[in-house]
């Protein structure tokens, strides 16, 4: 952190003297440093203007997956879902953050069953009665990136498949639960792997969450299989996904190495995700896409 005297401008842009804005936050931060724990830099601090940004972004997010809960069911291609959520994003205003980003061709993921995440679209794949889909929406508007995702049960589905589509969902409230000034992305993390864990599922340790808002994915990188007291504390402005992968069977993971994105089950069991954005505030925490 750089040295500011109390009467110089604060770091942050908002024109007050650094006494009267991000002083005491930054003292308080510092002495958690000094304890030795992880603590978010200024970048990852979002300003209030900027999380408004964020949140007008998500409103597109958020109507673009109700959109596609309109929509999908058996005999829909994955294709017609992509094809929507261009539509639906473009027509608002916004741009659909996957589309061409590091090379993916296509504007949302559906990934369906045993695909754990990053699933192509395509006109050929069909969804079918039984089977779980996840799509995972992500818009850029004015520049602000959000990010959700939610689980789709296509038709009738089997109990086994409607509990790890519910569980799932019920690790990310009680993540959210944890999310306030102060505790540590690991006190989240151990909630979620806790209760993944009670009903019998593991969760995904290689790939995890993500600070979001000026990119499509910023520092930190969110696990959800860590311990409580451990990782990035808390501080409000920090902004970041909530989005436990959680598989039936094993935790292992391994990516196509054809389309080189498709992120499969190693075993073939189904996996699952509900992926939502969240902000840290002053008080505890606001959901910016449901
Ligand atoms: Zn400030």
């Amino acid at each position: 952190m750089e040295k500011l005297g109390r009467n110089d401008m604060c770091w942050c842009g908002s024109g007050k003297k650094y006494k009267n804005c991000h002083m005491a936050l930054d003292e308080k931060i510092h002495h958690y440093a000094l304890q030795g724990h992880i603590v978010p830099t200024h970048d990852i601090l979002k300003t209030p203007e900027q999380i408004q940004g964020i949140r007008d972004s998500s409103v597109i997010n958020i109507a673009v997956l109700d959109e596609v809960a309109k929509m999908i069911k058996p005999g829909v291609s994955t294709e017609e879902i992509d094809r929507l959520v261009y539509d639906v994003t473009t027509r608002m205003g916004g741009i659909p953050a996957p589309l061409n980003y590091e090379g993916f061709p296509k504007s949302v993921c559906t990934s369906i069953d045993e695909v754990v995440c990053h699933g192509i679209p395509s006109p050929e794949r069909i969804l079918k009665e039984g089977e779980i889909v996840n799509v995972d929406v992500s818009t850029i508007y004015k520049g602000y990136f959000s990010d959700s995702s939610r689980m789709f049960c296509i038709g009738e589905v089997s109990e086994e498949k409607k509990k790890l589509v519910q569980v799932t969902k019920e690790c990310v409230e009680l993540g959210l639960e944890q999310v306030k000034p102060w505790n540590f992305l690991g006190d989240m993390a151990q909630v979620i792997n806790d209760h993944a864990k009670a009903n019998g599922y593991s969760v995904v340790v290689d790939i995890g969450g993500h600070g979001v808002g000026l990119e499509f994915h910023e520092e930190p990188f969110v696990s959800y299989v860590t311990r409580k007291g451990t990782e990035m504390l808390m501080v409000p402005g920090m902004v970041f996904t909530i989005e436990p992968m959680v598989n039936m069977g094993t935790c292992e993971v391994y990516i196509d190495d054809e389309d080189g994105w498709t992120v499969y089950t190693e075993d073939g069991k189904p996996s699952a995700q509900w992926e939502i954005t969240v902000a840290v505030t002053e008080t505890g925490h606001e959901v910016l896409t449901y």
